[in-house]
């Protein structure tokens, strides 16, 4: 879910991109303990709020959301206690600035005509503006101010009579990434766009909790709670689990799918299997491929911990040269944590990172970072190990250069501020400080992930990020009003 960006006088975001997590089970003892177990397993995929609405036996809905951690949210017991009920949803939400009302905490709740709807979403919509000012228009009052919002509209107005039939009318509304889970009183419904952008799996849990189904955004999150991995929910799929089992609908056919690149490089857990591949292997693979791609002589292998670790393992059991955690990474930064003031500044006080020196002084030095954004961390890295007494330093990227923003649910800046959006190579390792600088190729990602290269017409992953090649239509930002959905026009909205 993202902020839209301020089509209103009172919208009061600034149109940072978000990511999330986001969490379902259907009739099990305990559902929110275990929407809050699955939430904390999701905590990577968001830090800044997170949400549970539970369906109690009587029918009625209860909600709790805060700011902050999943822990400090879910971790009073009287909190646990009100959320009653057998069947639940969760979210997480991220944010790296941005507005943090509580307003825009998921899930989302309305009151329908068939009864109340909880919405949870994880993704990016790239036609919500033009669909948001097309509701106003039509008398739609938005409460929030995420992209997320306008499903729960779409639904509302649509003139189908059940509440699937409605969900369905909205997704063929909208465009972007979305990954939902959705709790009414007859169902737990999960919905994956069709392309598949976000990840979304099906689990299981065991007899002892009368089977139930679990929804989650990754397996690591089935793993906690004791549920076992049946299959990822298919791009384009809706799935409807209630009382009688489980329903699969696929109402959009068969397209390109665009699973997101980026979930194996940086952003899920490493303990995950997404699309059938675990995350962990994946990482290895593609510092192995780097290692063959970007050989440089060198004494030790030094991960950015943590995104860092798994690539550099690859790449030291390619290259045979040593794996050394040559940098500690801190835990326990918040981001409440004092800057530090201008007086103790000039201490060099590093928050995240410290290099680890005896296994960097007087060394050639591979360091192995998953991406660089803005170039701020590498940047902050390379002078700190050569301040340890590195000899050379040479830095390696576990992903090809990123050149261009997502608009489809990973917080990226804007394109200006990609560092290699604006520079080559050459120049980079020069801005960052760093005696040699490589990134994988796109073919070398590719084949970690088992295919001989990428191909143009169909290169089954999202790699907008890297490539520019946005296979879904960004509405919003390209300003193309005339798209907005038949539906709404034809009402001369
Ligand atoms: P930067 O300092 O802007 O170059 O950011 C690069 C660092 O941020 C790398 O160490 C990555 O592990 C991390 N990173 C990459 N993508 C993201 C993201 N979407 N959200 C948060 N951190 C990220």
């Amino acid at each position: 879910m993202q902020p839209l960006p301020s089509t209103n006088p009172w919208d009061d975001d600034d149109g940072f991109h978000e990511e999330c997590g986001v969490f379902g089970v259907w009739n099990a003892t305990d559902a929110a303990a275990l929407t809050a177990l699955g939430l904390h397993a999701l905590q990577h995929r968001g830090q800044e709020a997170s949400g549970i609405v539970t369906l109690s036996e009587k029918g009625g809905f209860h909600a709790h959301r805060g700011l902050g951690l999943v822990g400090d949210i879910f971790g009073d017991a009287k909190v646990m206690a009100g959320l009653k009920g057998r069947c639940a949803v969760g979210h997480n939400r991220y944010a790296t600035t941005g507005e943090t009302a509580l307003r825009n905490v998921q899930p989302l709740f309305a009151d329908f005509e068939f009864g109340g709807l909880a919405v949870a979403h994880n993704g990016n919509l790239t036609n919500a503006s033009t669909l948001k000012r097309a509701l106003v228009r039509r008398g739609c009052l938005f409460q929030s101010t995420t992209d997320s919002e306008v499903f729960v509209h779409l639904i509302a107005i649509s003139l189908y009579a059940n509440v699937v039939d409605r969900l369905i009318d909205a997704l063929k509304q909208v465009q972007g990434a979305y990954s939902l889970v959705a709790l009414h009183d007859g169902a737990l419904i999960g919905a994956r766009d069709p392309m598949g952008v976000r990840p979304l799996v099906l689990g299981r849990l065991g007899a002892a909790e009368g089977g139930a189904y679990v929804l989650a955004s990754e397996t690591c999150a089935l793993d906690i709670v004791g549920a076992e991995f049946i299959r990822d929910v298919e791009p384009g799929e809706i799935v409807v689990i209630d009382n009688n089992g489980l329903r699969s609908i696929k109402p959009f056919g068969r397209g390109q799918s665009r699973f997101c690149i980026f979930e194996y490089i940086y952003f899920a857990r490493p303990d995950s299997v997404m699309e059938g591949t675990p995350v962990y292997g994946t990482r290895k693979r593609i510092g192995a491929e780097l290692a063959r791609e970007s050989h440089v002589e060198a004494d030790v292998i030094v991960p950015v911990p943590d995104s860092g670790v798994p690539a550099a393992m690859g790449y030291a059991a390619e290259s045979g040269i040593p794996f050394e955690l040559g940098i500690i990474r801190n835990h326990y930064v918040g981001r409440t944590f004092i800057e530090p003031t201008d007086q103790i500044r000039h201490l060099g006080v590093k928050l995240k990172h410290s290099a680890n020196r005896p296994t960097i002084e007087g060394k050639r030095v591979i360091l192995v970072d998953d991406s660089i954004v803005r170039g701020t961390t590498s940047k902050k890295i390379v002078e700190m190990v050569r301040q340890a007494g590195a000899r050379e330093v040479h830095m390696r990227i576990s992903s090809p250069p990123t050149t261009h923003s997502c608009f489809y649910g990973i917080d990226t800046p804007e394109r200006e501020k990609l560092l290699a959006a604006k520079h080559d190579v050459e120049e980079m390792a020069r801005i960052i400080g760093a005696d040699s600088l490589a990134f994988i190729s796109l073919d070398g990602l590719y084949r970690a992930l088992g295919h001989a290269k990428r191909d143009a017409g169909n290169p089954g992953y999202c790699d907008a990020c890297f490539t520019g090649d946005y296979a879904i239509p960004l509405t919003d930002l390209e300003g193309h009003p005339e798209r907005v959905p038949v539906l709404l026009a034809a009402n001369g909205q």
